[in-house]
């Protein structure tokens, strides 16, 4: 390939022109209802690199006429403290959207607060409503970044449809929703985890790779097959550097096409948490204000849909 390597599938063009469709989104909403929407940020404790990543959400959410509500609890608070906080955000009409950063404190359970969330605000698909509806094929609110690894893939005309595909990484939050998205693409799809026995064997059969697992180096080029699609969820601090999952300089030879670290799912899954957070304010319009007939912001349109309207499964 020219230039010595894989397409490089950057997520800022993609990013910029989902944040101008949700600013446009953002305009009608406030001609429609008269205040902006809210998207509320729930923080416990000051944990230095989520409230990087916190910044970088609030500082987002400006650019596109959202207004981000910070909602601070103390890093020493009580379980009932949080999920009090967040049902006094699910109770305020004004409240579009509610994430709360991780990770939380040890001592406060990820379930207590998840489950606490209104499935109709949980905007990064973390609620089990949302989990489900997701595997069973409904159009709930997704994990954003998730949905950015596919959507990567989608939107850069890259054939899914009956490709293997190896998700690296079982989370509730990233690889298990991958590999769910994939299947509904019409993907084959293969989850490797931590008791996985022989990665490498599983990486090698796959066109597509999607590596979520938080482990910088994982995926190197002796692993992978020439032509592969490779998108490397993964963030790790490295010397310094931000780097992914996957060993950029082995693998880019021989890969069609690899997402880069920082600059790939980064700011997609950004720009994607901003679109469903108006289709959550528009969902949750009185019926007689709400345009029916717009799409949902979601761009990923489900072809699983097409598939059973033709009796695959
Ligand atoms: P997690 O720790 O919850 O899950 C990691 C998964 O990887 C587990 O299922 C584990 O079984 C698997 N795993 C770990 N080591 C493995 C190995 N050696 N071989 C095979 N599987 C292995 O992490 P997470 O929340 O799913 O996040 C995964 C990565 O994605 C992290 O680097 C995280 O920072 C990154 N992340 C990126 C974004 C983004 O916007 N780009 C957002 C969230 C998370």
């Amino acid at each position: 390939m020219p230039g010595g390597g894989a397409r490089l599938l950057q997520g800022g063009p993609i990013a910029t022109e989902i944040r101008q469709a949700v600013s446009e989104d953002v305009v009608a909403y406030v001609e429609r209802v008269g205040r902006r929407p809210v998207l509320a940020v729930v923080i416990c404790g000051r944990d230095a690199p989520s409230m990087v990543y916190l910044g970088q959400i609030l500082r987002s959410c400006e650019k596109v006429g959202i207004e981000g509500r910070l909602v601070e609890v103390d890093g020493e608070a009580s379980e009932s403290s949080v999920v009090e906080a967040i049902q006094a955000l699910n109770g305020d009409p004004e409240v579009n959207g509610i994430i709360v950063q991780m990770p939380l404190p040890p001592t406060i359970r990820l379930r207590a607060v998840v489950e606490a969330i209104d499935p109709s605000r949980d905007i990064d698909g973390i609620h089990p409503m949302n989990a489900g509806l997701l595997r069973l094929g409904y159009d709930g609110f997704l994990p954003a970044t998730a949905h950015a690894a596919v959507e990567i893939l989608r939107r850069s005309a890259i054939e899914i449809e009956g490709r293997r595909a190896v998700v690296i990484g079982r989370s509730a939050v990233v690889g298990m929703p991958a590999a769910f998205l994939l299947v509904r693409e019409n993907a084959t799809v293969t989850v490797c985890h931590s008791r996985t026995r022989d990665l490498a064997r599983h990486v090698k059969d796959a066109e597509i790779v999607v590596v979520a697992a938080g482990h910088p180096g994982l995926v190197t080029g002796s692993m992978v097959r020439r032509g592969v699609v490779v998108v490397d969820v993964g963030i790790n601090v490295v010397d310094g550097a931000i780097v992914g999952d996957v060993d950029f300089d082995s693998v880019r030879p021989l890969a069609s096409a690899i997402t880069p670290v920082p600059g790939g799912i980064g700011p997609l899954t950004n720009a994607l948490l901003l679109a469903h957070l108006m289709r959550a304010a528009k969902g949750q319009e009185a019926p007689s204000e709400t345009t029916r007939d717009t799409p949902i912001a979601s761009p990923i349109v489900s072809r699983d849909r097409v598939a059973a309207s033709r009796g695959v499964r």
